[in-house]
């Protein structure tokens, strides 16, 4: 792509060929825009930007277990294309994420609510699934608009970027840093929603009992209701509703669970 016109054709193409697919496990249709590899590399250098100056736990039996979990949610989310890095980040901040890619971090203000190996597998679980039901890609389509469609996707990908400064935030917002970087965009209920019942089977494909994502919701409402409100917290849905919701596809995912179930006790308090 090397000219301007040369980069709308390409764009034009794209947008015509788009790729409409379904979310797994939910089956919601979606069409999207914006590929994949243009995700993971946005993906990529977010996850730069977030741990640049943040002090990382390195080494250590959390930081283990972080990366073994991410592991197997990672084998059952099945995407050997994705980069699947884990970072546990040194923060009183009650966070998570998953960026485009399958870039996951995690702060050490967070543990003490999953509380054992099951509740941080559920959190696990969520966050990839934003990244595999590509919510960064479609929420970033809807910005896109904001600043002129496919000019603004122009933009984007054209090295010789002149986005100003509330453009770029839109874009990091999109991909999943807004609340990282000091611009809160929120993924809308639809997208909570989905996150919730695809973390809820893969942790049950993974061996962890689906259940525990019940009681989570509780003690992130307990942590919310003290004086620093968890930014996890306050960009997701109310708990009761996600419970409910968890509730109905707690029978598909106790069947799995039961084929899968791990041989040791995930549940046993580790923060
Ligand atoms: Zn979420």
């Amino acid at each position: 792509m090397g000219t301007r016109r040369g980069r709308y054709l390409a764009l034009a193409a794209l947008a015509l060929v788009g790729s409409c697919t379904k979310v797994p496990i939910t089956g919601r249709p979606q069409y999207n825009l914006i590929p994949d590899s243009v995700m993971s590399s946005l993906g990529k250098s977010s996850y730069a930007d977030a741990l640049a100056g943040q002090e990382i736990a390195r080494k250590t039996e959390d930081a283990a277990l972080l990366h073994q979990v991410g592991t197997q949610i990672s084998q059952v989310a099945n995407r050997p294309d994705y980069a699947w890095k884990t970072t546990l980040i040194e923060s009183e901040e009650v966070n998570a994420w998953c960026l485009p890619g399958g870039y996951i971090g995690f702060y050490t203000g967070i543990l003490p609510v999953l509380r054992h190996e099951a509740g941080m597998a559920f959190v696990l679980g969520h966050e990839v699934g934003h990244a595999i039901a590509r919510h960064g890609a479609e929420r970033l389509t809807q910005q896109l608009t904001l600043f002129g469609g496919l000019a603004g996707l122009t933009l984007l990908l054209d090295e010789e970027s002149t986005l100003d400064k509330g453009q770029r935030s839109a874009v990091v917002a999109a991909v999943g840093l807004g609340a990282e970087l000091g611009v809160l965009l929120p993924f809308s209920r639809t997208h909570e929603s989905e996150a919730d019942v695809i973390g809820l089977m893969y942790m049950a494909r993974a061996g962890y009992p689906p259940a525990e994502s019940i009681p989570l919701w509780d003690r992130m409402s307990r942590a919310a209701g003290g004086s620093r409100v968890p930014v996890f917290l306050s960009t997701h849905p109310s708990d009761e509703k996600r419970q409910d919701h968890l509730r109905e596809w707690m029978p598909q995912a106790t069947k799995r669970y039961e084929r899968h179930q791990r041989s040791y006790d995930t549940t046993a308090p580790r923060w």
